[in-house]
């Protein structure tokens, strides 16, 4: 994306420097070792608009994995193979207000049927929809996916990979669960080893920025004038980026930031701003926005990234309501 200079930029810039100090009212998750390496003040933004244009500021192009954002991309990777339809056979649509890897739920709800797909157990039976007969072979729908939209294919972090794969205890727990209850689709293993790999896809601020703009432009490249996820699925996956994309503080966000966004533990946030007709300078067309903040508040967000976040929606006038 081409970066352009101007007032905007600057302005992005100041409000990077005004929240990196908040880093230290989080903390990088510890609960998957590799995590806990990064550092916790940096702070980086991209913001992609129409015809591959983008405002980008602080470390916008480090690398991370994508953790839970991964969860968007297989939703809309299983739909666009399956239907929409047949993967509702196995997960909901509902937000539940609990732990992204919460299991309480699986049982209250019988027979064992997620809640949603931005949920562990909701992914782990999405992921396990994927066609292949490995993980390996699993995991290409989702990189197919976000080659179409970034025109490259992101490699996996191998150490974090290996460091969640050795310690995914609840997810093992919750994916035996599901199995046990005749939701998952794949061998038990084979399914969490691909929504592991999934989630240890690295890229950068700037690679989110394009998935929300394909995402906030109902799946057509901007670009390169490509459908490369069907609308209705796009839809539908706003949708829940809105209702569950931020653990149990979505419904907080939904009312006090006001747009569809994913976050992930190690400190990445997509957000899609849908076009709206205004003139509110670049964003008229829509935006798409990527940040990366690895010090995360208690839920699982990024705490600088969300306030950063925040301030730019309220100052640009970009809540979708
Ligand atoms: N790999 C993580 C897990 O399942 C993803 C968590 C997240 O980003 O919320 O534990």
């Amino acid at each position: 994306l081409t970066q352009v200079e101007c007032e905007w930029t600057q302005q992005l810039n100041r409000w990077v420097e005004t929240f990196r100090p908040y880093s230290t009212e989080g903390k990088c998750a510890t609960y998957i070792p590799a995590l806990a390496e990064a550092n916790p003040e940096h702070l980086g933004i991209c913001v992609a608009s129409e015809g591959g244009q983008a405002l980008k500021a602080g470390e916008w192009n480090v690398p991370f994995t994508m953790q839970s954002i991964s969860k968007a991309i297989s939703f809309m990777a299983a739909c666009s193979i399956h239907g929409i339809e047949q993967v509702m056979e196995r997960v909901d649509v509902e937000p539940t207000g609990d732990a992204f890897n919460s299991i309480v739920r699986l049982e209250a709800h019988k027979p064992g049927k997620p809640f949603n797909p931005m949920i562990n157990a909701g992914a782990i039976t999405v992921t396990s929809l994927l066609p292949g007969k490995n993980a390996i072979e699993k995991l290409e729908p989702v990189i197919d996916l976000l080659e179409d939209i970034l025109d490259y294919r992101p490699p996996l972090n191998e150490s974090v990979f290996k460091s969640e794969w050795e310690t995914a205890y609840l997810n093992r727990s919750l994916a035996y669960y599901l199995k046990q209850n005749g939701v998952l689709a794949s061998p038990v293993e084979e399914a969490l080893e691909a929504y592991s790999r999934q989630c240890s896809i690295q890229i950068t601020a700037e690679d989110l920025a394009k998935i929300g703009l394909v995402l906030a432009n109902d799946g057509l490249h901007p670009y390169k004038g490509t459908q490369v996820v069907p609308r209705k699925i796009t839809k539908i996956t706003k949708a829940l980026m809105l209702t569950c994309g931020t653990y149990n503080a979505s419904g907080r966000l939904a009312a006090f930031v006001g747009v569809p966004t994913k976050s992930g533990v190690a400190g990445g946030i997509l957000s899609a701003i849908p076009p709206r007709g205004r003139n509110n300078g670049p964003f008229s067309h829509g935006c798409g926005i990527g940040i990366y903040g690895p010090a995360i508040d208690e839920v699982g967000n990024s705490v600088s990234g969300i306030l950063l976040l925040k301030e730019m929606v309220e100052q640009w006038d970009l809540n979708i309501f």
